[in-house]
């Protein structure tokens, strides 16, 4: 794995730091007092190209590899959680189905609008009884002519009270299931029978918004199929792929900043007639943090890495790196808050509202539990495949961590 950074990207990394610090960060307070986000803000955001980080520059992104889209995240996470949910679903999510299943003809309509943030995406997965179990959708689409009716309701969908478009999945063969049963749309607003229904109030993350998305005889033209009829389950997991490691580095970037603050409160304030930091119980607790995060960082450099060269194991590593960072920067605010003692705890320093807005990484986009449920299940596999073929139950060199 290389780890180098492009002199480039660390210009671009710079600039981007300066926008967050500049043009972001100043209305943290404000997003977190009023549950908007400035309008100069997101256009700072648009300019500086932050809605298509990723996307192939043919398509009107900025064709940042995985890696390099990774080190931008991590800047763009030393700013308020909103700022993320409202760009990075076009970057991963709502947009990797159009972008890796989609023709021709809908990348070139809708992405380039994505990548520049003139329109914003949703993804469309979860619905009241298919969580953790997203094969279990029971959203519909039945064909009808040129078109495919959709019928069913979904939640949690981030983003949808201003998204002009949605990748939705919805079920065309029941009994076939995940397995050929499933098929991804694009789905946009104003399209007669989507609603978008109750805001979720939510228990971090202010500013950024969730919802009911509700189909009532949705008549979606039959050129929105993106990719094949049936193949939908797999575009899904394609996107949330790509939002995992998205993830993952976000919680890099985080948990970088809350270092930052530890390391600011431990060395200005004093007890007991001298600095925190003179205290060795204090020191062993900063240690721990840095480790915690230098791991979770090239776990999450790893994942990216795989990723870009496009690896077998991708899936896996993406899980990994989410499962890793989003336990790593949920431990780093919870320490964070204790380095802070009262003031922590407190709404006037930002710990408590970045320990709200971090522990949701733990639950969505798969929960902790479902990362580790794909990492055992692909080495349970692999185990079975070295019994297989007669092995001695020894790793294989592409299995270092058996
Ligand atoms: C802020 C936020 C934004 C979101 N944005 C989107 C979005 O844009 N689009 C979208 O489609 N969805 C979105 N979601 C939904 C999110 O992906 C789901 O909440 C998540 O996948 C978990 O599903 P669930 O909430 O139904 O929990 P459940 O599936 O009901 O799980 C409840 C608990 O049981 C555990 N569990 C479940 N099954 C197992 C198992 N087999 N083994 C062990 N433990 C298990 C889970 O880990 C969890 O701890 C969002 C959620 C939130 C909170």
């Amino acid at each position: 794995m290389d780890l180098t950074i492009p002199n480039e990207l660390m210009k671009f990394k710079a600039r981007v730091r300066e926008v967050v610090d500049n043009d972001l960060k100043p209305h943290d307070a404000a997003i977190e007092a009023t549950g908007e986000i400035p309008a100069s803000a997101l256009e700072a955001m648009r300019n500086l190209g932050l809605f298509g980080t990723n996307t192939p520059c043919e398509w009107g992104g900025l064709g940042l590899n995985m890696f390099g889209n990774c080190s931008i995240v991590e800047e763009l996470a030393h700013a308020h959680i909103a700022y993320f949910y409202t760009s990075s679903m076009n970057v991963h999510i709502a947009s990797k189905g159009i972008e890796y299943d989609g023709s021709e003809a809908q990348r070139q309509r809708w992405l380039p609008q994505l990548a520049s943030g003139r329109l914003i995406g949703a993804y469309a997965l979860t619905e009241p009884d298919a969580g953790s179990d997203a094969a279990a959708i029971q959203t519909t689409a039945v064909r009808d002519g040129p078109d495919y009716v959709l019928n069913g309701r979904k939640r949690y969908i981030t983003n949808a009270p201003i998204a002009d478009l949605f990748t939705v999945f919805a079920v065309t063969d029941s009994a076939r299931g995940a397995h050929g049963g499933i098929t991804a749309f694009v789905v946009e607003r104003g399209t007669q029978g989507l609603v978008v229904g109750q805001t979720h109030r939510m228990c971090g993350g202010r500013g950024a918004l969730h919802a009911e998305v509700i189909f009532k005889d949705c008549r979606v033209p039959e050129q929105n199929v993106i990719g094949q009829v049936g193949q939908g389950f797999a575009t899904a997991m394609k996107c949330l792929d790509a939002g995992r490691v998205n993830w993952a580095a976000y919680s890099v970037g985080a948990a970088t900043y809350l270092l930052e603050l530890a390391l600011g409160h431990v060395t200005t304030r004093h007890q007991f007639g001298r600095c925190l930091a003179d205290n060795q119980g204090i020191q062993w607790m900063l240690a721990d943090m840095a480790a915690d995060l230098h791991a979770a960082r090239l776990v999450c450099a790893d994942a990216a890495w795989q990723y870009d060269r496009g690896e077998a194991q991708r899936g896996r590593t993406a899980a990994l790196a989410k499962l890793v960072c989003a336990e790593m920067v949920f431990r780093m605010a919870d320490r964070a808050m204790q380095l802070f003692g009262g003031s922590g705890y407190a709404k006037d320093e930002p710990i408590e509202r970045i320990w709200r807005d971090v522990r949701v990484i733990r639950i969505l986009e798969g929960t902790s539990e479902i990362m580790r449920h794909i990492v055992a299940r692909r080495l349970l596999r692999e185990r079975e495949h070295i019994w297989a073929i007669g092995g001695s139950g020894a790793a294989p060199a592409e299995m270092p961590w058996i």
